[in-house]
């Protein structure tokens, strides 16, 4: 299948995508009220911060070696809600697990680790996300055996146009 060989993307949404903004609360709306309403209608109702979505932090995800997937407490309404906004098509969904996070994880490792390892399979990956920490970084190189770019984003900014710079460049190495 075509693209099957790519490393994949896996990429939350809260943090990197909508970013929460400095410590004084100051944020940047790329998108005005209108706009979000236009392109995701009702659907868009009870997530104020659509707005904060940059359409051009879009179009260099659209340009990635990858193949990505949502990782994130979104799941299907990314499709819904954030991918029309940043020009993207829809992509496949990371589901997060019914109920308690998976049992015997040790303290620190965040619960979409062993959902990413599993998902990918021994697959080069990149996971990028404002949660991302040590203990994961641990947890993954341990049970892994390919490839892994672990990104954590600052989420006052959300993904810099460095993050999009460096997962550009590590996506972009043959595996
Ligand atoms: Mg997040």
């Amino acid at each position: 299948m075509r693209g099957m060989g790519l490393p994949l993307l896996y990429l939350d949404v809260d943090g990197p995508l909508i970013p929460f903004g400095g410590p004084a609360g100051w944020h940047v709306e790329h998108l005005t009220g209108r706009r979000v309403r236009e392109v995701v209608g009702r659907a868009a109702e009870g997530h104020p911060l659509l707005g904060r979505l940059d359409p051009r932090v879009g179009a260099r995800l659209a340009g990635l070696r990858c193949r990505p997937v949502w990782a994130t407490t979104w799941e299907h309404e990314a499709n819904v809600c954030v991918a029309p906004l940043l020009g993207l098509p829809p992509w496949p969904v990371l589901e997060e697990p019914d109920g308690a996070a998976p049992a015997g994880l040790p303290p620190g490792v965040h619960w979409k680790a062993p959902l990413v390892v599993g998902h990918a399979g021994g697959a080069a990956f990149a996971w990028v996300d404002d949660e991302i920490g040590t203990a994961d970084r641990e947890w993954v190189a341990a049970r892994h055996p390919g490839p892994a770019l672990l990104l954590r984003v600052d989420p006052r900014t959300g993904l810099t146009d460095e993050d999009l710079t460096a997962l550009e460049e590590w996506l972009r190495v043959p595996v």
